[in-house]
């Protein structure tokens, strides 16, 4: 079976202003889909296209052979999480429960609210920034291009796309206020925990 674009979790204007039915338009519509499609091309007759998506993001990572299926099929991993980690009722803090591994793992939630922003101005060109988990450990992870946490063994727990299509025609070269729009407003927080708690079973 081909991979497929799945459709956003939230109508096309719902998560305006801090980020418009035309950014979502062109970058789930155009972008995200020319990923999958770019990926379905690439697998066709070989033994990634009866894997899943995760399975061929381990199989290919750091191979200059498939560096091409590499790339795709993670943006589409990652393009997929990333609309799962927003919410038109999203930002700010998490509650209490998880706010407390957040202090624990940076001090504060402020703190990690600096350490998130300066990860993604730090971001040279085209990249994502990761919060992450490996053991107990939360961890702010910067990754270029189509990186993925998943690559080192870690889980992947939140994302923010900081590739210039995705905050472009709403921020235009602000990445930093779309960043802090991300993390005051849009943040799905219950997503997170989600991820936190499925890896808190399977360990
Ligand atoms: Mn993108």
């Amino acid at each position: 079976m081909a991979f497929e674009l799945p459709p956003l979790p939230f109508d096309k204007d719902a998560l305006e202003p801090h980020m418009s039915a035309r950014t979502l338009e062109f970058h789930h519509g155009k972008h995200h889909k020319k990923y999958v499609d770019k990926l379905n091309e690439l697998v066709k007759g070989t033994k990634f296209a009866k894997m899943d998506l995760t399975e061929v993001i381990r199989e290919t990572a750091g191979s200059a052979a498939h560096k091409n299926i590499f790339n795709n099929a993670a943006q589409t991993w990652n393009h997929t999480f990333f609309w799962n980690c927003l919410s038109p009722e999203g930002g700010g803090k998490p509650d209490a429960k998880f706010a407390k591994h957040i202090d624990d793992s940076f001090g504060s939630y402020d703190k990690f609210v600096t350490a998130f922003k300066e990860a993604a101005a730090f971001r040279f060109g085209s990249g994502w920034v990761w919060l992450a988990t490996k053991g107990d450990k939360l961890e702010i992870v910067s990754m270029p291009n189509a990186g993925n946490p998943l690559t080192d063994g870690r889980t992947c727990l939140l994302t923010c796309d900081v590739w210039e299509h995705a905050y472009y025609l709403d921020y235009q070269n602000r990445r930093e206020d779309f960043v802090g729009a991300f993390l005051e407003h849009l943040v799905n927080w219950n997503y997170v925990i989600e991820q936190w708690e499925t890896e808190r079973k399977a360990a």
